[in-house]
């Protein structure tokens, strides 16, 4: 392996990316590993890694069970105990693989010789495709998992900000005809939904188009594990995303992706950090260069 790829090939090195309200940080190379922090959201999506500054974040989505983004699910909980941390980490899976999940977990502490009496396992929050689940310790975030086509059952998702806002009807109201509104039992609020971030997950490129949500969200994390020229079928076999079919659907959809930001990731670890770079500005269409990370 070229010495180049030393830094972006280390797990725990994270690399950062800084949005209005949060950091996102984590690291994420196809096979190697993927894990994405959110400490000031107090949201992880994926533990192939965990580094300590994971432990003390409470909710974690986990979007298939390649263990390249599962395996850390059990030291991140049991760090927590570890370092002194009482409040039970909370982890949302796919409903398709929580109960497989409870199988490795349990397995996993039987191969460390925990007794079964003392064995308990962690709190797992099945997730199931368009349904909307308050994060357990925060109120104001609402979670979204969808579906995705992969070669094993997997999900993506969608952090949305939730608010309750005064209706348009009441927005001209004093304070006192609200008061009496509220006394008489009218509801004066309705209920706002701003998808603040979505991860597609490992997925072909196609389900960029599956999911409505996914263009309009601010921030998207998209895989895009291959990137030359004549790799898309190999892609497609493997059910990952090409850089062209990408490159297609943001030019075909133009302005009707509405994201900040862009975030690739899941790279294939073949490619060198200068190989990824130059295919980038190369084949990007100029409206949305400006708006595409990467998170190596
Ligand atoms: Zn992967
Ligand atoms: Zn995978």
């Amino acid at each position: 392996m070229a010495n180049e790829n030393r830094y972006i090939h280390n797990a725990l090195k994270q690399a950062r990316i800084k949005e209005k309200s949060y950091t996102l940080s984590g690291f994420s190379i196809s096979g190697l590993a993927t894990y994405h922090l959110m400490q000031e959201l107090d949201f992880i999506v994926d533990l192939g890694e965990c580094p300590l500054n994971a432990v003390p974040i409470d909710h974690v989505f986990l979007t298939h069970a390649h263990g390249d983004h599962s395996r850390c699910l059990m030291r991140h909980h049991s760090l927590r105990k570890m370092t002194g941390i009482e409040r039970d980490s909370v982890y949302y899976l796919p409903e398709e693989i929580c109960e497989n999940a409870r199988a490795w977990i349990k397995a996993e502490a039987m191969f460390e010789n925990v007794p079964e009496y003392k064995f308990r396992c962690p709190e797992i929050v099945p997730m199931r495709a368009n349904e909307k689940v308050t994060l357990a310790y925060r109120k104001d975030l609402v979670l979204e998992a969808f579906p995705i086509k992969h070669s094993i059952p997997g999900m993506g998702c969608t952090l949305y900000r939730f608010k309750k806002k005064l209706k348009d009807e009441y927005l001209g109201a004093t304070p006192t005809e609200l008061i009496e509104l509220q006394k008489n039992k009218v509801q004066i609020t309705r209920e706002v939904f701003d998808p603040a971030i979505t991860f597609m997950g490992d997925c072909k490129s196609e389900s960029l188009l599956d999911n409505p949500q996914v263009f309009n969200s601010e921030v998207l994390v998209t895989e895009c594990t291959f990137l030359d020229d004549g790799e898309e079928d190999m892609a497609r076999q493997k059910s990952h995303s090409h850089l062209n079919d990408i490159v297609k659907i943001f030019n075909d959809l133009g302005e009707a992706i509405k994201c900040k930001t862009i975030v690739f990731n899941h790279f294939s670890m073949k490619y060198s950090e200068q190989h990824i770079m130059g295919t980038l500005e190369k084949k990007l269409p100029d409206f949305v260069k400006e708006r595409v990370k990467v998170l190596i």
